[in-house]
């Protein structure tokens, strides 16, 4: 399938989608992205159902074909950039290279999954079994609110592809990815003033110390366990001892096993300084995702869909976590980082590679028409 013919057009599209500045905390933004994929949908005969919501951008999918057997293509509408970044950081295409905001991760992927249902509608070359897209809107702040749909969705589909970045030059897909938990840790002292009653005071910001030493102690880089107290703060003004103090970190895990043991841990913290108050809250977020045997098999399938259309594809994976644990965790076969390849996301240095734009939308209707 010839997909350079197409650059153009996708890079229109994409121009559009990025200037379109979608922050998941801005519900009305987002909604105007997703108000682009319905009608990019819409032209190519599929049928919408918009799942509303309060504070996120509303939830879409869309369907072409009724039936099981079907594959089902992730994506999120969301970016991590506030409204405005666009005036710093401009949609632009330079030296093989897309910058701008969410170019990466991952609006370049949504414009790949809608091209290549249009290549396969086109060439008369659509498959048989339904296909099915998912457009979230709160990947970036851990999928909360669309959890549920995204899993209900994914038990009615033989497969899911997620079109997240892939992070890697060499262009892996992501066939294994860690899983993310959280957790908070506040610490209730007395206050006091620190001359005349130092003494009567108990120093919030002292007791945390202690705890978040013991928690930084639980990275274990050998099991792919990382701990990250990410912030902290307490305490009002120098000369009083802190009444309150509190901490907010990050877990990495590649196995549930980690998540417990750690957890059991952060649950169980006992006050170093007597009378101090520790309140917990620790939470899995999305959970890990490992190259298990139904990874392999499903990889291994799509590689030789690949390699017969003569595309090279490898596995890899990934410390940060997508949409795709969750579908992994449910046993479903899926296939993450099938997005473009590039390098920055995140930062005002994002970008990926235009080549790949093409050849994962090759890619993309390749294993669509071929599975
Ligand atoms: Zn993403």
């Amino acid at each position: 399938m010839d997909f350079a013919a197409r650059k153009p057009t996708m890079m229109k599209l994409l121009q559009e989608m990025v200037e379109t500045e979608s922050p998941t905390y801005d519900k009305e933004a987002v909604d105007r992205m997703g108000a682009i994929v319905i009608r990019e949908a819409e032209k190519l005969g599929a049928k919408i159902e918009v799942f509303p919501q309060k504070e996120n951008g509303d939830n879409i999918v869309a369907r072409w074909g009724k039936g099981d057997d079907g594959i089902l293509l992730i994506g999120h509408l969301d970016t991590v950039f506030p409204l405005g970044t666009l005036e710093m950081q401009p949609f632009y295409e330079k030296y093989g290279r897309v910058f701008g905001p969410g170019t990466l991760d991952m609006k370049s992927g949504l414009v790949i999954m809608l091209t290549a249902v249009a290549a396969l509608k086109e060439q008369g070359e659509m498959p048989d079994r339904p296909i099915t897209m998912l457009f979230n809107t709160d990947e970036e702040m851990g999928s909360y609110h669309s959890r549920e749909l995204i899993e209900k969705e994914a038990k009615k589909h033989a497969l899911a592809l997620v079109f997240e970045p892939c992070e890697y030059l060499e262009g892996s897909l992501h066939t294994w990815r860690k899983g993310t938990g959280k957790f908070t840790l506040k610490v209730q002292g007395k206050a006091a003033h620190s001359g005349g009653a130092h003494k009567k005071g108990l120093n919030a910001i002292e007791e945390l110390s202690h705890q978040i030493l013991k928690i930084q102690q639980l990275t274990d880089y050998e099991k792919g366990t990382t701990i990250n107290i990410g912030s902290m703060h307490g305490g009002r003004a120098i000369n009083i001892v802190p009444a309150y103090a509190e901490a907010e970190g990050d877990i990495r895990l590649t196995n549930l096993k980690e998540y417990v043991r750690v957890q059991n841990v952060i649950c169980s913290l006992e006050p170093v300084k007597k009378d101090a108050l520790i309140i917990v809250r620790c939470i899995l977020n999305r959970p890990p995702m490992p190259f298990n045997d139904l990874m392999e098999k499903t990889f291994n399938k799509a590689q030789k869909i690949a390699d017969a259309e003569g595309i090279e594809i490898k596995a890899g994976g990934s410390g940060s976590a997508s949409d795709a644990n969750f579908v992994a965790y449910l046993g479903i076969p899926v296939l993450d980082g099938l997005g473009t390849v590039g390098e920055g996301f995140h930062t005002e240095d994002e970008y990926f590679l235009s080549d790949s734009f093409v050849s994962r939308a090759e890619l993309a209707a390749t294993l669509l028409r071929d599975w």
